[in-house]
């Protein structure tokens, strides 16, 4: 998730940490139920020591929740996953993990390390409010009970099973180890979170209407926030799902056209590309040693084409990698992007059968029509 107009305040542990300007309205009204609560909380207070304790106990709870996404940032970094930085906005924290884990238990990890600190932070703070309460330090008292009791709601709230929250990814973290596939696994949590934001909404509602509670709205908005990355998450899903379901036998460029090594450029141009879901195995001697592509030529001067041959621009087989068949489709556009390759080989007993491309790959989906 990116975020715009967001204030860089510093970093810590070589990790930027920026404030969107919505984090502000977070800590206006934290401030605020911190203070309407002291009444309740410690009678004794005065009125002025309440909007005091009201603001810093908002302070240290922006401490809290940088501590909480530091505990994912760190435990990621520990595991080899690159942080881009912390942010702090509307929702709380978010702790931009550069790529996604690689097993199921990097996951989990990653993902339980922010509440499992913030339940340690609630438990500090309780303790410390026991300790004032034992000496009537009423002040320390009430803002160590509020400071336990927000550490808290932080760790359940993000607990919930709504991906990408941190309980969301919990959750796909046990379906990715129990269905093997992090594609099916995405897909489910995504589901479930849509459940479970929508219960929010409604559930503010409720509270809203029946119960006249204003809180009811920041349930509905929380909601409604959570559905829409829901819905993003398990967009790409479906997607990666059919991709693993998806062999590159259904997928691949069947029409092959051979061309000679030492074909001209301009007559491979001319005469031979260009033709529909066609792809250009390159023989020499009668064996394959390459693939070529119209889009090998792009850099090369027109006077060059008649000089050129296609063994010149066309990617060797050396550089490739073959793949059975029966490889899914996600496996093929993998492969291609860590290689920076256009189009790979694909073998069935030992003989070329066809040729998949990116473009190979995406039109048969949009024909399958997963969007
Ligand atoms: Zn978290």
């Amino acid at each position: 998730m990116r975020l715009r107009w967001t204030w860089t305040i510093g970093r810590i542990a070589g990790i930027t940490v920026s404030i969107h300007p919505s984090w502000f309205i977070v800590y206006v009204l934290f401030a605020w139920s911190a203070t309407v609560m002291v009444p309740v909380v410690a009678p004794q207070l005065s009125r002025a020591s309440g909007v005091l304790l009201g603001c810093i106990a908002a302070l240290a709870l922006f401490a809290s929740v940088v501590a909480h996404e530091f505990a994912h940032a760190l435990v990621a970094r520990r595991l080899g996953i690159p942080i881009a930085g912390i942010t702090l906005f509307l929702f709380g924290g978010v702790a931009m993990i550069v790529r996604e884990p690689d097993s199921p238990r990097d996951e989990l990890r990653v993902a339980l390390a922010g509440p499992a600190l913030s339940l340690v932070l609630a438990a500090a703070f309780a303790a410390l409010a026991t300790m004032a309460d034992a000496v009537h330090w009423l002040w320390i008292f009430a803002l160590n009970f509020f400071l336990a009791a927000a550490n808290a709601m932080l760790a359940l709230f993000n607990l919930l099973p709504a991906f990408p929250s941190d309980g969301g990814r919990v959750l796909r973290a046990l379906l990715w180890h129990w269905r093997r596939s992090q594609a099916e696994a995405t897909l489910w949590a995504s589901y479930a979170s849509l459940a479970v934001s929508g219960a929010l909404v409604v559930g503010g509602i409720v509270l809203f209407v029946v119960a006249r509670e204003p809180r009811g709205t920041w349930w509905i908005l929380i909601g409604l926030f959570l559905a829409q990355a829901a819905a993003a998450s398990g967009r790409q899903a479906r997607v990666d799902v059919a991709l693993e379901r998806m062999p590159v036998r259904e997928c691949m460029l069947t029409r092959l056209i051979p061309v000679t090594a030492d074909t001209p450029v301009a007559t491979f141009l001319g005469e031979v590309a260009g033709q529909p879901k066609a792809a250009y195995p390159v023989v020499e001697d009668g064996t394959l040693v390459g693939l070529a592509d119209v889009r090998h030529t792009a850099g090369l001067p027109l006077p060059e084409w008649e000089h050129t041959a296609v063994g010149a621009i066309m990617t060797p087989l050396t550089k490739t990698v073959g793949l059975a068949g029966a490889a899914s489709a996600r496996d093929a556009l993998v492969m291609l992007r860590e290689r920076r390759l256009g189009e790979l080989p694909v073998y069935e007993d030992g003989e070329l059968v066809g040729v998949v491309t990116p473009e190979s790959i995406y039109r048969t989906l949009r024909e399958r029509r997963v969007h």
